[in-house]
């Protein structure tokens, strides 16, 4: 990781930073953060020779090579003190909730945007609805692109900032083009590596939030952290962690559920947790408590799956949608466990 002198190269210093790392087989992936941009060097990057004829340039102050497999996402990177903003909320001041459908029903729209307006009401600050599912069946109903139409207007109406999951690059080049504010990269997708990398590089322009779910078998905590790496390497730092659930399930319930990995991202890695309670219990009425054992735990907010009528919804809502009321007590619990948790530091 190449640190400048001054916040960005320019273009004729890029060209000469790349002339060099290209003799060693090596690439630049700029990063554009806020305030600077920082320069990552991709490839091996263990040449002496190569490090010292950058660190001969006059523009660069200093060059960092990392050992961990994920040198971008280690909390000792250039990008540790990198925010991440979701609508009006900049994550980790105040607990993010994300709220709404599983699956927005091309049959039902008016539902979704009822949802939109009473998830609104409750306090949440983003709205989620699923257009296009990742379905255990291939003879179940597999989402539609006309959703899309369904989440924007609820987006116009509302005012919400609006996040859906992309499965595959057409979606991915759909969603970038409606200029959706948050993506989603489901657990069935967590070790795409292809896709990850596409969405990096798909994103990096507009630098859309991206909320990468854990692999419902995944392992190690590094895994998960490589896993994004990948999005940022592609040039989009803006990754948040979502912890679901993992397999195998508890006995009862959908996933294991698995918000206590949040404090061990959170000393590895830079990146704000999002945690995902309606996937990891998989019942309405086990989310109350597994969200606020998140908050506990030290995630940055919540993604909540809520339904107007969950019984009359497809996909997920119907089991695990919790109703806008339910939400707002919710959002006014985390509100008090987030002022608790900041005792555990004192
Ligand atoms: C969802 O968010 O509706 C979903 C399918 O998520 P996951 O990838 O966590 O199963
Ligand atoms: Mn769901």
């Amino acid at each position: 990781m190449i640190i400048s002198k001054a916040p960005t190269l320019t273009d004729a210093q890029l060209a000469e930073v790349e002339a060099i790392v290209g003799e060693f087989n090596c690439k630049i992936q700029v990063i554009y953060g806020a305030h600077r941009n920082i320069y990552a060097i991709i490839g091996d990057e263990r040449s002496e020779t190569m490090v010292n004829r950058i660190l001969g340039l006059d523009y660069v102050d200093r060059v960092d090579r990392m050992e961990s497999v994920y040198k971008l996402m280690d909390k000792r990177s250039d990008l540790s003190n990198h925010r991440i903003r979701v609508g009006t909320v900049d994550i980790g001041s105040e607990p993010l909730i994300i709220a709404g459908q599983c699956t927005i029903d091309p049959k039902n729209p008016q539902t979704f945007l009822e949802t939109a307006a009473g998830v609104k009401e409750a306090g949440a600050h983003a709205l989620r609805g699923g257009i296009w599912k990742p379905r255990t069946s291939p003879h179940s109903f597999q989402g539609t692109s006309a959703s899309m139409g369904t989440l924007l207007e609820a987006r116009e109406r509302t005012g919400l900032p609006v996040i859906a999951e992309v499965m595959d690059e057409s979606q991915l080049r759909i969603a970038v083009e409606a200029r959706v504010d948050m993506l989603q990269v489901g657990t069935r997708n967590a070790l795409n590596y292809t896709l990850l990398a596409e969405i990096g590089r798909a994103t990096a322009e507009q630098g859309i939030p991206v909320l990468l779910k854990r692999g419902r078998h995944m392992g190690p905590v590094d895994e998960f952290i490589s896993a994004a790496e990948y999005v940022v390497a592609n040039g989009n730092p803006n990754v948040v962690f979502c912890p679901r659930g993992s397999m195998p399930a508890l006995d009862g319930y959908r996933n294991h559920p698995d918000e206590s990995i949040t404090p061990l991202l959170k000393e590895r890695s830079w990146a704000p947790v999002i945690a995902d309670p309606s996937h990891s219990v998989g019942r309405a009425r086990y989310v109350p408590a597994a969200a606020l054992a998140a908050i506990a735990y030290g995630a940055d907010g919540l993604i909540i799956e809520s339904h107007v009528n969950p019984i009359s919804g497809i996909g997920d809502d119907p089991k695990q949608s919790i109703t806008p009321d339910v939400l707002a007590g919710i959002i006014r619990d985390v509100k008090a466990v987030w002022k608790l948790r900041s005792r555990f530091n004192e």
